[in-house]
């Protein structure tokens, strides 16, 4: 049996109001993200080693720019961009996600990652910016 559920018609509207924004103005509901993320990632090519420490292991489908992010620049659609994932273990992408510890900049797709925020989420690169040490890293950054 199920268990009842109580919405009032406050709840509804909420539900019905949570619209993501897409860069060229579509506005599209959690549900329609999912389903867009899953048909991408099945078309997606598929590494089995992980882009940020080249051990052969599980992946998980890290975002370069993370899926809330994205909803929060109006650029939804970089959730299922190809070029915005990246194929980790479990712990690279989580060393990615705890960017504060200042490790992250050790994987090996660090500069390129890097590069794409830049392009895409200015306050987001330089929030992550002030924790990268190495000099060579942010010369290769700079270049670009
Ligand atoms: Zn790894």
């Amino acid at each position: 049996m199920g268990r009842a559920v109580w919405l009032n018609l406050d709840d509804c509207k909420d539900i019905e109001l949570n619209y993501y924004h897409t860069s060229d103005g579509q506005r599209l509901t959690q549900s329609q993200i999912n389903s867009r993320y899953v048909q991408a990632k099945k078309g997606a090519r598929q590494d089995y080693w992980c882009n940020s420490c080249g051990k052969r292991q599980a992946m998980d489908c890290s975002h370069t720019i993370s899926q809330k992010r994205c909803k929060e620049l109006h650029k939804t659609e970089l959730i299922w961009d190809e070029a915005n994932w990246s194929w980790d273990c479990r712990t690279c992408h989580e060393i990615w996600e705890g960017y504060k510890s200042g490790e992250f900049q050790n994987a090996l797709n660090f500069v390129k990652r890097m590069k794409y925020i830049q392009r895409r989420d200015r306050e987001g690169f330089e929030k992550r910016m002030m924790w990268v040490t190495d000099p060579i890293k942010i010369k290769e950054i700079e270049r670009s």
